[in-house]
């Protein structure tokens, strides 16, 4: 009896496991030449410099529109893209359009005013990167400084000789790199001192945390002193409360990100309210 219940129980598994293996391959199979077929979008939330209140950026933030007609978030298909080779692709589409879409906006702004663009660790190898980057800025009509790349910490603990050098080649061409998601990967402290970094982004659980936890208010403004001291500039990120707001402010941060300030949006909407 025991047996049968244990192969029931195992065909079961089975069969989830199989049903899970589909899903993943029939989005694989959709998402290649989702960006040659226009299934992708970018939305753009603004970043507001604390201290004049004014906006000087935003970041692009990547969407698929996956027939028939669901809107699926990066988290649900970046992984996938990263695992299966489609991120080259994807992250070459979010990189021109990015830079074609917010050289319209800019012309309009005053210089300072940055697009911030997410980049995967795949994207970094190959050492071809940094060229590539430069030719999309020139086509663009952009300057480097409108740039910043956003690199997460998983990036740099593949520690290939490639991705420093080029690292630092588009800090040499004036790109400003920003480190991503600050303290939820593994020991960054090594990695702001080896890398050419312009912004630090602190994680939106520390903001989450910091108006709760008296311990958690000590690490942001710990975070932000350090940040400084190495010359960064510091990103709040996820800010929804008035309360964290004034935490940050109150911190010295120097840029906030969030809901409150505004949500991820069409960049005509954005150019809409920014006037
Ligand atoms: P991220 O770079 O840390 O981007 C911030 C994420 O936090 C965005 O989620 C944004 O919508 C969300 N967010 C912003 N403000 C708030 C807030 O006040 N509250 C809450 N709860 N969330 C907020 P999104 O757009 O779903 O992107 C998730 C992640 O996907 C990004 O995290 C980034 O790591 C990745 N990603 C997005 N676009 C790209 C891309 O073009 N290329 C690559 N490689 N990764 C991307
Ligand atoms: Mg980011
Ligand atoms: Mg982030
Ligand atoms: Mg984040």
């Amino acid at each position: 009896k025991a047996k049968e219940q244990g192969r029931g129980r195992y065909q079961f598994f089975t069969r989830e496991i199989n049903e899970k293996a589909q899903a993943r391959l029939a989005m694989e199979s959709q998402l290649r030449g989702a960006a040659g077929r226009g299934e992708l979008r970018l939305d753009y939330q603004p970043l507001y410099d604390l201290r004049t209140d004014c906006p000087v950026g935003m970041e692009a933030l990547v969407r698929w529109r996956r027939p028939p007609d669901l809107i699926i978030p990066p988290g649900s298909f970046i992984p996938l893209a990263e695992e299966v080779g489609l991120i080259g692709e994807i992250g070459d589409w979010v990189i021109t359009t990015a830079c074609q879409e917010s050289a319209h906006l800019f012309s309009r702004h005053p210089k300072g005013f940055r697009v911030a663009i997410n980049v995967s660790p795949r994207q970094l190898r190959g050492g071809a990167f940094g060229d590539w980057v430069c030719r999309q800025l020139t086509e663009a009509k952009l300057s480097p400084e409108q740039l910043e790349l956003e690199i997460t910490e998983s990036v740099l603990m593949d520690d290939s000789p490639e991705v420093g050098e080029t690292l630092r080649q588009l800090c040499d061409l004036g790109v400003r790199l920003s480190i991503d998601d600050f303290g939820t990967g593994y020991s960054s402290l090594g990695y702001l001192q080896r890398y050419p970094f312009d912004t630090l982004k602190i994680d939106r659980s520390f903001v989450v945390g910091a108006v709760r936890d008296p311990n958690a208010a000590r690490l942001v403004e710990t975070i932000v002193t350090m940040a400084h001291g190495l010359g960064l500039e510091t990103v709040a990120e996820g800010v929804e409360t008035a309360e964290q707001l004034d935490f940050l402010r109150a911190c010295d941060c120097d840029i906030v990100q969030g809901f409150l300030l505004g949500r991820p949006m069409s960049l005509t909407d954005l150019a809409e309210r920014l006037g």
